[in-house]
């Protein structure tokens, strides 16, 4: 059976929830932080996405994914992208790893578990026909399509992120 998008009510739920815990953070870095762009347009396999392009920084949410673990990922997901908005913020451009330490010390200041891996079962989730790897670089997230994703993994080709210059490294996921 095919998955609903998450409803509207629920959607300002989420975003509210992400607020919250933006404001958590800047009670304890004791800092303000400009709220990024908060979307529900992700597909594929992950539940969330945080990415920056130029000035604008964005938290994209799965409403597939919301909507068939809601009380999961309003747990978990929020604060995970939260915490990649916030490590963002606090070093920009800095070469910090995706889940490295600066992350999983925010996650912890925000009494959330840093783990990575959510292996939720995805049948009834509407699912692209292209696939998108995930890869990062030092300053971002990026969605690799499967052509590129082959020639890189066979050393046929090497990409390079346009803002900081570093090698998209592939993080062994897929969105
Ligand atoms: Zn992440
Ligand atoms: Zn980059």
């Amino acid at each position: 059976m095919q998955v609903e998008s998450l409803e509207p009510s629920r959607q300002d739920q989420v975003v509210a929830a992400t607020l919250e815990c933006i404001r958590r953070s800047e009670r304890l870095y004791a800092r303000t932080f400009t709220p990024p762009l908060i979307t529900f347009d992700l597909t594929g396999r992950s539940a969330g996405m945080y990415r920056v392009q130029g000035e604008r920084r964005q938290i994209r949410y799965n409403p597939y994914i919301f909507s068939k673990y809601f009380a999961d990922n309003l747990a978990n997901t929020v604060p995970h992208e939260v915490a990649h908005f916030i490590v963002n913020a606090l070093y920009g451009r800095r070469k910090v790893q995706p889940h490295g330490i600066e992350w999983r010390a925010v996650m912890h200041r925000l009494g959330a578990e840093p783990s990575v891996t959510c292996r939720y079962d995805l049948s009834g989730i509407p699912q692209r026909r292209q696939r998108r790897f995930e890869y990062s670089c030092a300053c971002n997230t990026h969605a690799v399509s499967a052509v590129r994703h082959n020639r890189a993994q066979t050393g046929k080709g090497r990409y390079l992120c346009r803002q900081c210059r570093q090698p998209l490294v592939f993080s062994g996921g897929e969105l």
